[in-house]
């Protein structure tokens, strides 16, 4: 495209909300034939809260929430803000500054498998089943039944051990965008395909992704698995795309040939992205798409 063609259309994007930085990307958006789409916080709306909730000990709900809030009250992590919620809930003697009723020591965070510490004296782990296998943590066969059947209805088991003992779980549920499945089926009709891409379990992710309509699901990828997965399909010869909003996405959103960041994401995903999406809006995926046609098409 010509430099002035490429301003235009940069203009018309900023008009709508679509930032586009440069016009290398604008010149490859119509060529996409595959976009994957990260799940958490692109797909859905990034604000998980339990739904439901479990206990496997005689210790009471409010004492093993209240010892999982503490533990996760150090964490940045959507799920960690949905534990705290729900445990602020059950229990009126919230400390409203600190957002915790008991103080942790030794916190760890585990990528992509939960959080760790001491509190009150206890070994507090909460996450997912590869955390608690990692720390030699027995799941029992009621708890596996548990976990699969959270994880079958689309939602993510959030597990809690007390001192190496499953104590309760957790159902987190993080609710789709409204607009994503309408995206999904209208980039279909473009001839573009949706790949869903995500840390998050295998069971979880493939509900959530028939619930939108995408066949082609890579889960418990972590970051550098992202970036590969991206690879791969450009090895296929497909021009792809890549939509995500996190720290974790932004080795694929650098990756791909077009990177689009959600707004709402983080500095970092946004700094990696080649376009950002300030309404963070689904929509304007196809937005971006369009512009990048239509520059090209008005050149020919
Ligand atoms: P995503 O790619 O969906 O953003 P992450 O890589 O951050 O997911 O996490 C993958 C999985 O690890 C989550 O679905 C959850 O099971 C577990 N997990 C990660 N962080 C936490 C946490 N702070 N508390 C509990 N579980 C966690
Ligand atoms: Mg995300």
């Amino acid at each position: 495209a010509t430099p002035t063609a490429v301003m235009v259309a940069t203009g018309k994007g900023a008009s709508q909300g679509v930032l586009i930085k440069g016009g290398s990307a604008l010149e490859k958006a119509h060529k996409v034939k595959a976009i994957v789409f990260d799940k958490t916080g692109t797909l859905t709306v990034g604000k998980p809260s339990v739904v439901h909730s479990m206990l496997f000990s005689s210790s009471s709900l409010q004492e093993v929430c209240d010892l999982a809030a503490a533990a996760e009250a150090n964490s940045e992590h959507p799920i960690s803000k949905a534990v705290v919620e729900y445990a602020k809930k059950l229990n009126s003697k919230y400390d409203s500054i600190n957002d915790r009723v008991m103080d942790a020591k030794d916190f760890k965070v585990h990528p992509g498998a939960g959080v760790s510490a001491i509190v009150c004296g206890k070994t507090v782990l909460v996450g997912n089943k590869r955390l608690m296998l990692a720390s030699n943590v027995l799941i029992s066969r009621e708890v596996e039944k548990y976990v699969t059947e959270t994880e079958n209805v689309a939602r993510t088991c959030v597990l809690v051990a007390l001192d190496g003992e499953i104590s309760g779980a957790l159902a987190v549920s993080d609710p789709l965008k409204p607009e994503a499945g309408r995206v999904v089926s209208f980039l279909a009709s473009m001839g573009i395909t949706s790949i869903m891409i995500t840390g998050d379990n295998q069971a979880t992710a493939t509900a959530i992704a028939q619930e939108v309509g995408i066949n082609t699901v890579f889960a418990e990828t972590d970051p550098v698995g992202k970036a590969e997965k991206i690879k791969d399909l450009q090895g296929k010869g497909l021009t792809v795309a890549m939509v995500g909003d996190g720290i974790n996405d932004s080795l694929a959103l650098a990756a791909a040939d077009v990177g689009m960041a959600i707004g709402a994401g983080t500095d970092v995903a946004i700094e990696a992205a080649d376009i950002v999406l300030m309404k963070s809006n689904l929509e304007d995926v196809v937005t971006a798409i369009d512009l990048s046609l239509k520059t090209l098409s008005r050149i020919r």
